[in-house]
């Protein structure tokens, strides 16, 4: 089968977070399953870089509304997989992230620059592609491509099937009326029954609408986001779709992550040689600054700092977690409140808590290794994937009971299968009764072992989450 990836970021030349690591890592695991993957990402600088030869293969004209005409280029990924990149410079050769400008807002154009994108990949799944190579299908990445399942549907003549993947439901690519025209949408496509979302354009709600078929990250969330409390306002169109809706627990790339062979790490370590963990540790404390202490547990955060991620609940009882003893470490950046709040709790808390803020690849590997027990208070998790990396690192995981968090983290008080630490609702208090059973547990060495040991010995690569995605192409 062929299958087109439609994303607005890849791993590892442009990722903002676990849509990227997607985006890199489940093409080549489908490839070996003998499907023929190809993606589809914008040329941003990063992209050119990596691929300054990428030869031009298409120029999709007439796309309508205001789109312009754009040059399609060929590379191949050192994974083996084809890539064609979207490339017109006026929207997609820019500094800083996919979707802000250097100020931290939007782009204002970004119905824009994903209308295209959603629209390239239409067009690649349609009568009019001049490509001698057509999918069968086209896979869609959360709002940016979730127009694409709409152009399908009002394209005329043989079209691929459609499938659309939600990495997070919280951002629904909203824009005003007069984006309609200015994408080339039919006017009859604005309307509850169309692309319309209480009188603004949703490209989410445009792809949950049309595409054959919806996924998320995990079975849990795929749950979750059918009911009011968490479906951010569009759990009644996901209950009328439950017949199409699943989900597919994500991997992660378990080369990259492996304890064994880590490149970050200052000594690699396996379940065979627990000890060597605790050289990571020492190393962590010395180069952040932390009192050199073998005697109590090292908490360890790898975050996006935002509301979703819970990380208010830790601030609120990190005096009380330092005094269980423990130390902690938090590498992160976010919303400008948090990253200052937790820049402060570092100058309060001098060698017992140090914060990096910014994107460091490096020391997410080290704090992985070097902490004990990792923190991820998230209050809704499509899948989560910090949490999956610590349980390969042999760092137990605190974690809400929330969407991929409770598809992969089994409490420790099931003395067989516990591999973490879980609490229920998204308080202060629940979480700091979490790190207390946690911290405790820490102090008795052998069941500790058998904890990390229990986590480290969960299967985590692609392969798993590569079939279901097959079988569920092959019912499409
Ligand atoms: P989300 O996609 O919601 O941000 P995930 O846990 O699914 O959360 O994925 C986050 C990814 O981004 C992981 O690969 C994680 O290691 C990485 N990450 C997040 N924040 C940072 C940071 N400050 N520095 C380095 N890596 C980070």
């Amino acid at each position: 089968m062929k299958i087109l990836f439609a994303t607005s970021e890849l791993a590892p030349w442009v990722k903002t977070g676990g849509l990227g690591d997607v985006a890199g890592a489940l093409p080549a695991a489908l490839r070996k399953l003998g499907m023929d993957v190809r993606v589809l990402v914008p040329a941003y600088p990063e992209m050119l870089e990596g691929f300054p030869d990428a030869e031009e293969i298409a120029r999709p004209l007439e796309l309508g509304g205001l789109l312009p005409t754009p040059t399609l280029r060929q590379a191949l990924s050192p994974d083996g997989t084809p890539l064609l990149l979207l490339d017109y410079p006026p929207y997609f050769n820019r500094p800083g992230n996919p979707y802000l400008g250097p100020e931290g807002r939007d782009w204002l154009d970004n119905h824009l620059r994903f209308g295209l994108l959603s629209r390239v990949a239409a067009w690649l799944g349609s009568e009019a592609s001049t490509l001698d190579w057509q999918p069968d299908i086209v896979h869609c990445h959360d709002w940016q491509t979730g127009l694409a399942p709409a152009y399908l549907h009002y394209l005329p003549g043989r079209r691929a099937r459609s499938l659309l993947t939600v990495h997070n439901l919280a951002f629904q690519g909203l824009f005003d009326h007069a984006s309609l025209f200015e994408l080339g949408l039919p006017d009859a496509a604005w309307g509850i029954d169309g692309v319309e979302y209480y009188g603004y354009l949703s490209f989410l709600k445009a792809g949950l609408k049309h595409a054959n078929a919806i996924t998320t990250v995990s079975p849990g969330y795929a749950r979750e986001i059918q009911t009011d409390e968490e479906g951010m306002g569009m759990a009644g169109l996901l209950r009328h779709r439950t017949e199409q809706l699943s989900g597919i627990l994500n991997g992660i790339d378990d080369k990259a992550w492996n304890p064994a062979t880590d490149r970050h790490l200052h000594q690699t370590y396996s379940a065979r040689r627990l000890e060597d963990k605790a050289i990571n540790k020492a190393e962590l404390q010395r180069q952040l600054g932390l009192e050199q202490r073998r005697d109590i547990p090292l908490l360890g955060v790898v975050s996006r700092l935002t509301e979703q991620k819970g990380l208010d609940l830790l601030l609120e009882v990190t005096s009380q977690a330092l005094d269980l003893p423990a130390q902690l470490v938090v590498l992160g950046s976010g919303t400008h409140a948090l990253e200052q709040d937790y820049a402060a709790l570092a100058r309060k808390h001098p060698g017992q808590c140090a914060v990096a803020v910014g994107f460091d690849e490096a020391l997410a590997h080290r704090i992985e290794a070097g902490a004990d027990i990792f923190v991820m208070p998230s209050r809704f998790e499509p899948c989560g994937l910090n949490q999956m990396y610590s349980l390969r690192y042999g760092t137990p995981p605190v974690v809400r009971a929330t969407g991929g968090l409770a598809d992969t983290v089994i409490d420790a008080a099931d003395e067989k299968l516990g591999n973490g630490f879980v609490f229920g609702t998204a308080t202060a208090d629940a979480l700091l009764q979490a790190l207390q059973r946690a911290t405790t547990a820490w102090r008795d060495a052998k069941g500790w072992r058998a904890l990390q040991k229990r986590g480290m010995a969960r299967k985590s690569g692609w392969a798993e989450a590569a079939r279901q995605y097959v079988e569920l192409y092959q019912r499409l």
